[in-house]
């Protein structure tokens, strides 16, 4: 254990200069540090606030984020091994008890529970799942126009695949579906890959070879060539006219699976990304 006082003893020492760290309960933005200036005009204070995991930091990680604060973006090994660290971490936290996710897999043309449970019970497509991952639509919200889409995700925290909203519509079909779904499935399938710097890749070489025997493969990235500026069209207009209010997800978001570094002196951290992302898309 590694206390918050022990936390800020030791990276006051490091950065030679006052630093508060504060633990808190975050799971995404897990690592943030902020300047704040002094009333007196003295150095400014280094604010840290860190998921309370870190407590359990081993030395190498807890050097790593010293280096990190430091040196920022250039601390290319220090960050890598955050990520990897961080990452692992958040796999292992239990679930947050008073989060709320809106299980919802039978949309206006689509019922995906059937669907994964045909693929579930396909081994020469998909490795033994022990269990079927929670399955649900993604909530409808009105966006603006976009230029990407992601049409699904594995949130491994949650054991949980969600499928973008957009795919619920007459004219998807329903094979197509099943290639997100495989997909998805796969990354619940499969753990992810570690990169040479430690990194997790999730679509790896094992990844890609499982998926391009998926009988269907090309067709579906045919399919979706081709339809992709209809999805992005039709994206934005879909609208939560059919559903009871959407309950709120705290930790987990749709967003771009772009891994962000660590970045310097900013309020951005390294964010642990789930292991999902559609492959012709990002
Ligand atoms: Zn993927």
């Amino acid at each position: 254990m590694f206390n918050e006082g022990e936390w800020s003893a030791f990276l006051s020492r490091e950065l030679d200069s006052t630093v508060h760290v504060r633990f808190g309960r975050a799971r995404q933005r897990v690592l943030e540090a902020s300047h704040k200036p002094s009333l007196i005009g003295g150095a400014s204070v280094l604010n840290v606030r860190l998921s309370s995991f870190f407590s359990e930091a081993p030395e190498e990680v807890r050097a790593a984020v010293a280096h990190w604060l430091r040196v920022g973006r250039r601390a290319r090994k220090s960050a890598a091994l955050l990520d990897a660290w961080i990452e692992t971490a958040v796999e292992q936290l239990p679930p947050a008890a008073n989060r709320r996710i809106s299980i919802c897999p039978l949309g206006d043309h689509h019922d995906l529970t059937p669907i994964a449970l045909e693929l579930k019970g396909h081994p020469t497509h998909l490795p033994e799942l022990d269990s079927l991952p929670a399955v649900t639509w993604g909530r409808r919200t009105r966006t603006r126009a976009r230029r990407s889409l992601q049409l699904g995700c594995y949130i491994a925290a949650d054991d949980l695949i969600r499928v973008h909203p957009v795919l619920d519509q007459n004219w998807v079909p329903e094979w197509f579906l099943r290639y997100v779904l495989f997909h998805e499935l796969l990354h619940a399938a499969l753990p992810s890959e570690r990169g040479s710097t430690g990194r997790a890749v999730h679509h790896g070489q094992v990844f890609k070879r499982w998926e391009q025997n998926y009988p269907e493969y090309s067709r579906a990235v045919k399919w979706l060539d081709r339809n992709l500026p209809k999805l992005l069209r039709t994206s934005h207009r879909l609208s939560d006219r059919s559903r009871p209010a959407p309950q709120k997800t705290a930790a987990v978001q749709l967003e771009p699976a772009v891994r962000r570094r660590p970045a310097a002196r900013a309020p951005s951290s390294p964010k642990p990304s789930p292991g999902w992302l559609f492959p012709f898309l990002n």
